[in-house]
Order: C-alpha cells, then sequence, then structure tokens
C-alpha cells in the first residue's frame, strides 16, 4: 500500500477546493482535510449577506454536502486544529495529541479578523465577523438591537451596515480613512457608496476612530469617538481587516513576511509545503508586484492549480483576480486592479446605479469596477485574462459595442 498522504490543514474555501480538485484531477493517493471549526465546511460571502438576513437556511451556505467528503474518500477531521510542524520528519502535531505524517503538506489556514486595540473591546457584544459560529451570534444580536455601530468601512462592515440599516436599526459606522473602502476601490467608487449608504439610512464618520467601548455588567452599552462624541450602542461589530494565519508557517522557519510565500506553483520555501487563499503571499502578474489577495476567486482558483500540480499536469497560478461586494441593492464587482491606473473611463452613469469604471495604465486596460453591471464585469475578465487590446477612446464612446471586442 502506498503511504503518499496529503494532509491539508484548513477546511475553508481554499481547502475544500482543493481536496475537491485533487479527486476530479485523478489523484487517487490519501487526502486528510483538517478543520478547526465544528461545522461543516461552509462558504463565508452569505454569512455578511443572505445568511445575516435569514434568506437562506444554514445548510445553504455548505461548500459540500455530508456526503461529499466519504463519498470521494476525503479524511476530514473537524474541531482538530494543527499545532506544529516537523519538517524534518514531515509530520504535524495537532493540538488534540495526534500526531500525522504527511508527505505533501498545504496550508489552507485563511485568516483571523483583527482585534481592536482599545479599552472595552472584550465586552459582550463588540463581534467579529469570518466565522459561521460568530454570523449565528452576529444575527441574533443584531435582532435584539436598536443602536448599532460598526467600526471599519470595509467590504464587511458596509455590507452589514447596509442590512442592519435595512431592518430599521439606527447605524454608525466609523473609519480611519477619509473614504470607504479606500484600500480596494477607486476614489469614485468611494464617493458613490457613501452618497449610497447615506441613502439606505447608514451614518459614516470618516477620518474618526473609536478610542474606547464601555457598558455595564460586562455588556457593551456605548462608544467614545476620537472627536470627543458618546454614541449608544447595543453592539459593535469590528470590521478593521483580516490577520493571515501564518503562524504555524513562521514557527517552522517557512518565508512568511506578510502571509506565507510562495511560487507560481504556490510551493513554499520548503518544497513538500504548500500554500493556498488568503495567507498566501505571492508575486502577482496583474500588479507586478507581491502581494495577498483575499476573495474566494483567489482561495478556489489557486487550489484548483495546485490540485492540477500534484496530480503531474503543468499549471501555474496567474489567473484574473476578481471579487465581488452586495451593499443594500448594489452589486460591486472587481477585476483586476484599479489602483495604478492613469486613465479612468466611465461607462454607464451614477445617477442610474449601474456603472463601470475602466482602468488603464499606459494605455493597457488593467482593471475594471462595475456597480450593477454584471455584464461589463463578466466581460472585463475575458479581456483581462486574454490581455485583450481596447483603448480609452473606445470605452468612452457610449456606442461601442464591448462584446464585439471578444470576436475580434
Ligand atoms: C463575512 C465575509 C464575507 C465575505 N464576502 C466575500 C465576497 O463577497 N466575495 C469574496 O470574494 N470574498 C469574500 N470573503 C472572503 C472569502 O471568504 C475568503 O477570501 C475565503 O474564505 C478565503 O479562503 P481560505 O481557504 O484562504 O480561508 P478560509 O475560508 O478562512 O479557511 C481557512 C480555514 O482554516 C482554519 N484554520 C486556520 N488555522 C488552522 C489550524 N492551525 N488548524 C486547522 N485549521 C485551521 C480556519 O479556522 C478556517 O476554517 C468574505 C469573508 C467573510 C468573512
Amino acid at each position: 500500500m502506498s503511504s503518499e498522504r496529503i494532509v491539508i490543514v484548513g477546511a475553508g474555501h481554499g481547502g475544500v477546493q482543493l481536496a475537491a480538485s485533487l479527486r476530479e484531477e485523478g489523484y487517487a493517493e490519501k487526502i486528510v482535510l483538517l478543520g478547526d471549526e465544528k461545522d461543516l465546511p461552509y462558504q463565508r460571502p452569505p454569512l455578511s449577506k443572505a445568511f445575516l438576513k435569514r434568506a437562506t437556511p444554514e445548510d445553504g451556505v455548505l461548500l459540500r454536502g455530508h456526503a461529499f467528503y466519504p463519498q470521494n474518500k476525503i479524511e476530514l477531521a473537524l474541531g482538530e486544529r494543527a499545532a506544529e510542524i516537523d519538517r524534518a520528519r514531515r509530520r504535524i502535531r495537532l493540538a488534540s495529541g495526534r500526531s500525522l505524517d504527511y508527505s505533501r503538506l498545504v496550508l489552507a489556514t485563511g485568516g483571523i479578523q483583527r482585534a481592536l486595540p482599545v479599552e472595552g473591546a472584550d465586552l459582550d457584544g463588540v463581534l467579529s465577523l469570518r466565522t459561521l459560529a460568530e454570523a449565528r451570534i452576529l444575527r441574533e444580536r443584531l435582532e435584539a438591537s436598536r443602536n448599532v455601530v460598526v467600526i471599519g468601512a470595509g467590504f464587511i462592515g458596509l455590507e452589514f451596515a447596509a442590512t442592519a440599516a435595512a431592518q430599521g436599526r439606527n447605524v454608525e459606522v466609523f473609519e480611519l480613512a477619509d473614504r470607504p473602502m479606500a484600500r480596494s476601490v477607486t476614489a469614485e467608487t468611494s464617493a458613490f457608496f457613501a452618497a449610497e449608504h447615506k441613502k439606505f439610512g447608514v451614518k459614516l464618520n470618516f477620518e474618526t476612530s473609536i478610542t474606547a467601548i464601555k457598558g455595564s455588567g460586562g455588556k457593551v452599552g456605548e462608544v467614545v469617538a476620537s472627536d470627543g462624541r458618546v454614541l449608544p450602542a447595543d453592539m459593535v461589530l469590528v470590521g478593521i481587516g483580516l490577520k493571515p494565519s501564518d503562524e504555524l508557517a513562521r514557527a517552522a522557519g517557512l518565508d512568511a513576511p506578510n502571509g506565507i510565500k510562495v511560487d507560481e506553483r504556490l510551493a513554499t520555501s520548503d518544497e513538500n509545503i504548500f500554500a493556498i487563499g488568503d495567507n498566501v503571499f505571492h508575486y502577482n502578474t496583474h500588479h507586478g508586484a507581491e502581494l495577498r489577495l483575499e476573495s474566494v476567486q483567489n482561495a478556489t482558483d489557486q487550489a484548483r492549480t495546485l490540485a492540477k500540480l500534484i496530480a503531474g499536469k503543468e499549471a501555474r497560478y496567474d489567473h484574473v483576480p476578481w471579487f465581488w461586494s452586495d451593499q443594500g441593492d448594489l452589486k460591486l464587482q472587481i477585476a483586476g486592479f484599479l489602483d495604478e491606473a492613469d486613465r479612468i473611463v466611465l461607462r454607464g452613469s451614477y445617477e442610474a446605479r449601474a456603472y463601470s469604471l475602466f482602468g488603464f495604465r499606459k494605455g493597457r486596460l488593467t482593471g475594471v469596477e462595475s456597480v450593477n453591471k454584471t455584464g461589463d464585469h463578466m466581460l472585463a475578465r475575458r479581456l483581462l485574462e486574454g490581455a485583450l487590446p481596447v483603448t480609452p477612446e473606445f470605452i468612452a464612446d457610449p456606442a461601442s459595442d464591448l462584446k464585439a471586442l471578444l470576436k475580434r
């Protein structure tokens, strides 16, 4: 019997996709999928969308059904935390005391929400949102709250804020930057969303932080803002960014400057250890720089690429990054990168609440942001994938038929 065994640490989007894709690629050896959460692996995006609104039942968020794992001979071990990697013996030690030998190890450990370093952040009702267990608590708390405070105007904070406002809650969002989603979208799209959130009834406070959270009996009651205001709060959602879970890798001496460093074959500085997903620091060919991405697309495409490589096929990770966020009735979709664009061209209109911004650098299309324009987004991905030539003038002309570009 072969002793070949792949151990995947982390049963989230990347880990589950890898196990599934390995079988699809014909990999017939042992696969162990370890996850430290107790729930059957699930999708995270609905936690701040349909799940929060009770628009989907709990089993509607599962990544795969119960039967999938035994049917595909994937040994799923839930509630098991990998605690240490012994690279010399190719063995990992679990927090439960068990040890597991591996021939190849994949770190798909994602990340955790950054903790808020202020007084009172440990009070009951100060919550974060990464896991299904946290989402259950958050949803119940939201339903029982009147005054809701959100710290951080990133994607998760804003998705939550829009839902809370739609449910009639009094919602105040605090953000250190001078605009929403500042790290991820253009100033134009930030301005559009700031105006729309106001219409949703969300109160946005920029360049303002929370300096203390106060309460009584261990429960949150109010927040103190850096501008001196004291606001009532029945609950606080902290959404100030993700910290990659790379401590296992660092303790094992792997290169992990901001997430685990991998090459285009997803290999770490140890040839038997790979990493995929939110915890990965890689050179991105579409950005021309090393970075970490936090998206379902990145985790699942890296998983598919790695599965091919492990199955002995040719592959490299150079996919066009894409992302989406649903806020109220607005669907924001981003393909590629616009942060270094020297020219931005608008198609559609802000007034119609349906537009796309095409970003060009030195005449080349680098990224597209779309709002309620799914057709543009799908097309943008194909344009960027094929590096198809398109000029700003062509995009700027409302009469231009974008679909015709693909047929050229
Ligand atoms: C509320 C929310 C909404 C989101 N919305 C969107 C969206 O709209 N669009 C989008 O593209 N992306 C969205 N994302 C981001 C997306 O979910 C992540 O990019 C994706 O989950 C990354 O997959 P991953 O496999 O790298 O990590 P994860 O899915 O986080 O999986 C990692 C798993 O590893 C486990 N783990 C960590 N350390 C260990 C250990 N030592 N031992 C065992 N297990 C361990 C973790 O507990 C976790 O279960 C959202 C995320 C959240 C939280």
